[in-house]
């Protein structure tokens, strides 16, 4: 008699660690892994009760109950599709695949079809919280069949992270919804950690602080409004001695050149398609970029001057630049629910903003206060078109923007790269100018492609006969 709740398919760090979860809670798991041997590792370094190791995929599929839940835990892309081509034929009508890994969300879009025409249910269910989330309580984006949705719910809410009794898990929306709002989370990480990094450079090169003192402002900072999972991991950072070298800090011998997995990089294409801005989680990215040309940097910061200003920094530097982080925050996460609220149209999703934001409170990397508070503001009104016209970041907008105005001039002057400040700033500039300069572009795109222009004071579509005044 099959006897298994849940199988996953999958057993290196993310699926071993989530089967583990699933048995803690009394979850039945049988673990299969194409290459068996990890599957052997994980069963003996880590027995449990709950949890067996199957080692042919014949065997594991017999094991599961009825309707049988098998759970992907492996690379993205091409090895998703293989192994649904390997179960299909193993599957019965009603069996429920899940992928919980880092598919893109059109990969997931193209997989609930097919396998719903083979009368398979299929949900993309994107995971946050690494190793540690995943051993001890993710944050949980599931997307599939609503109606279905209640198959694979307790699993789900067992092994997330919770605020409370609140499970960071909801359901999200259907077919690629979960895996969407997954890739829009990493976005606004990277953006997150953008803004962070270039507090530090202000800091250290502006302010002159040590590694102690560094870790003691994002310590204080902690307290405060910034409290979030990244603020309290960056004190801890700058407070880490390297082991080889007992003077120094380990942070300032990591080479100065940062990864970008494809997460973040797709939320930027797929802004672009959508027509919404989300510059500071591009600029993130771009920042990885340029961080790993590191000759190009080498020989630009030999050749190239740097400004000479000498102005004092105030009184007041660190906290306006604690100021000019939150109100950049709040930008960037403003951002990225834009996103959101254009992909609900795009796609039919009917994403509910609050309970996603409610979801990453704890679990995530982007875990902070402030979630709190996008919460309420969806609760207050959840047709709201961006989250800078909610009272409480209007206000905190409005009290900080001339911080950060200040701390960008300070950078621009010294010739600290702040990307993702600077755009947070013009992000809010391009909304408030009551110009935007689009009136001229406008004009010009008439003038050499007759491409037609609206009028301020009557209705209609007009064409110019531009003049050469000037030959
Ligand atoms: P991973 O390094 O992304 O992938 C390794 C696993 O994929 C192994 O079990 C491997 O099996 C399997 N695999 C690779 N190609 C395969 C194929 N063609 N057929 C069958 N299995 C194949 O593993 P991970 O870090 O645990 O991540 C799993 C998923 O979770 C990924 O999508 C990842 O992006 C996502 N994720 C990871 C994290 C994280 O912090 N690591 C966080 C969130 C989400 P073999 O042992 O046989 O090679």
């Amino acid at each position: 008699m099959p006897e298994m709740d849940i199988g996953i398919i999958g057993m290196a760090v993310m699926g071993s660690n989530l089967a583990l979860n699933m048995a803690d809670h009394g979850f039945k798991v049988a673990a299969y892994n194409r290459t068996a041997n990890l599957t052997r590792e994980v069963i003996k370094n880590t027995p449990h009760k709950n949890l067996e190791g199957f080692y042919s995929m014949q065997e594991f599929l017999h094991s599961l109950k009825s309707p049988r839940r098998v759970m992907l835990m492996i690379k993205a892309g091409k090895p998703v599709d293989s192994v649904i081509e390997e179960l299909i034929p193993q599957l019965d009508k009603g069996d429920i695949v899940i992928d919980g890994g880092n598919s893109f969300f059109e990969d997931t879009i193209r997989r609930y079809s097919y396998l719903k025409e083979k009368g398979i249910n299929y949900f993309g269910v994107g995971i946050s919280g690494g190793e540690k989330g995943a051993r001890f309580g993710p944050s949980i984006m599931p997307g599939g069949n609503k109606d279905l949705y209640k198959h694979v719910q307790p699993v789900f809410e067992a092994i997330s992270a919770h605020v409370g009794e609140e499970p960071c898990c909801t359901y999200i929306g259907d077919n690629g919804a979960g895996h969407y709002v997954k890739m829009v989370h990493n976005g606004i990480e990277y953006a997150d950690m953008q803004l962070i990094a270039e507090t530090y450079l202000l800091l250290r090169h502006v302010g002159g602080f040590d590694n102690k003192k560094l870790s003691e402002i994002f310590h204080e900072w902690n307290k405060g409004e910034l409290h979030s999972y990244l603020i309290g991991i960056t004190a801890d950072i700058f407070a880490e001695n390297d082991e080889n070298n007992q003077d120094g800090q380990l942070v300032d011998k990591i080479l100065d050149s940062a990864g970008q997995k494809g997460t973040g990089r797709w939320t930027s294409i797929q802004a672009l398609k959508q027509g919404v801005d989300i510059s500071m989680i591009t600029a993130a990215c771009n920042t990885r970029v340029l961080s790993n040309l590191r000759e190009e940097r080498k020989k630009a910061s030999a050749e190239i001057k740097a400004p000479v200003y000498d102005k004092k920094m105030s009184d007041s530097f660190i906290e306006e630049v604690r100021k000019s982080l939150y109100a950049a925050k709040i930008i960037a996460y403003a951002q990225g629910f834009s996103l959101y609220n254009s992909a609900s149209k795009e796609y039919g999703w009917d994403l509910d903003f609050g309970k996603i934001a409610s979801i990453f409170r704890a679990g995530c990397i982007i875990q902070a206060e402030f979630l709190n508070k996008i919460t309420e503001a969806y609760g207050k009104n959840k047709n709201l078109p961006n989250l800078m016209f909610d009272k409480f970041f209007l206000e905190n907008i409005n009290e900080n923007q001339s911080s950060l105005r200040n701390i960008i001039c300070l950078a621009i002057n010294k010739g600290i790269p702040v990307p993702a400040l600077s755009n947070a700033l013009q992000y809010l500039d391009a909304h408030r100018s009551p110009q935007i300069g689009a009136n001229l572009i406008q004009a010009q795109r008439d003038y050499f492609g007759a491409h037609t222009y609206e009028r301020t004071d009557k209705e209609g579509v007009f064409h110019h006969e531009w003049q050469e005044h000037y030959k």
